[in-house]
């Protein structure tokens, strides 16, 4: 099943042609503004709506992230080693020491930060170099701590597409990247029999119709249960948290009226489109730790 949360408060189901919208909030009588969460902790089971007839068609609707406003957004830095190296040049450094999610650990992006394809990307600035970055996420499905990377395939519950939309220069991860829309989630959460392994996914990002990155998820340092075993030491991964499991290279600067097109393998594909604004304060300079 491919979950979508849709307009206010709806939860659905994709359709296999991704066109069409089966509405489940009235049949599982669900009334909560964050209908997946609600649906994550009841007993309820949508299968035996997986084969209705949709209600609606996907322009019809708007679709929201699956999870509205999840409570923890975990992100693995660094966990391709074609963007390794990418990031190490950019940074116009030279290190012999290796320089990965071994290393660094995870980083945590806003709540707030989240939204659907349908809302599209806001740019804080137009003189900083904010980059897309797509990456292939996953939806919790139970609460788990001290979890081992064998146990935790059974702990998620489905993958979905993101983009971890990150101003690039010398600020902490958590300042840079979670700026509002800054974490777009969609267009679908899709379980596990949906995407078969989920560690040998394309998936492809173009910027205004031209492919920037196009990368296999066989590629990662640490698996999508790596991540989970790694973030879940000491600290309570919950239903609903939201784990990204980072970007391969071709990262590249956004702008206002740019339209990214992003899709991973079994998972789903959105469009979304960037705006820009320049916020400025006399006596504040957030430019200061830019690069450019
Ligand atoms: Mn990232």
């Amino acid at each position: 099943m491919r979950f979508v949360h849709f307009d206010e408060g709806r939860l659905g189901l994709l359709t296999d042609d991704g066109d069409g919208i089966v509405d489940l909030t009235d049949r599982l009588e669900i009334d909560a503004r964050d209908p997946l969460l609600a649906y994550l902790r009841s007993d309820d089971d949508a299968s035996e709506y997986a084969d209705a007839d949709p209600d609606y068609t996907r322009d019809e609707v708007e679709l929201r992230a699956p999870v509205r406003r999840p409570g923890k957004v975990v992100a693995a830095p660094l966990n391709y080693e074609n963007h390794i190296a990418e990031a190490i040049a950019d940074r116009d450094i030279t290190t012999d020491e290796w320089f990965s999610i071994e290393d660094k650990g995870y980083f945590l992006k806003a709540p707030s930060s989240v939204v659907g394809p349908d809302h599209g990307v806001e740019l804080p600035f137009s003189d900083r170099r904010v980059d897309h970055e797509v990456e292939l996420a996953f939806v919790m499905g139970s609460d788990v701590k001290d979890v081992s990377a064998e146990e935790a395939w059974d702990h998620i519950f489905g993958y979905t597409v993101l983009l971890d939309i990150s101003v690039r220069g010398d600020q902490d991860r958590s300042n840079r990247k979670s700026y509002d829309t800054f974490t777009v989630v969609g267009p679908c959460v899709a379980t596990p029999d949906e995407v078969g392994d989920p560690q040998t996914l394309q998936m492809e990002l173009d910027l205004n119709g031209e492919r920037r990155q196009d990368e296999n998820t066989n590629d990662m340092v640490y698996t999508c249960a790596d991540v989970v075993q790694y973030a879940s030491i000491g600290t309570t991964l919950e239903a609903g948290d939201v784990v990204t499991t980072g970007t391969p290279e071709g990262v590249s600067a956004l702008s206002d009226g740019d339209t990214i097109d992003a899709r991973i393998e079994n998972v789903g594909e959105m469009t979304v489109d960037v705006t820009g604004r320049d916020v400025r304060f006399a006596d504040v300079d957030v430019r200061k730790g830019g690069q450019e």
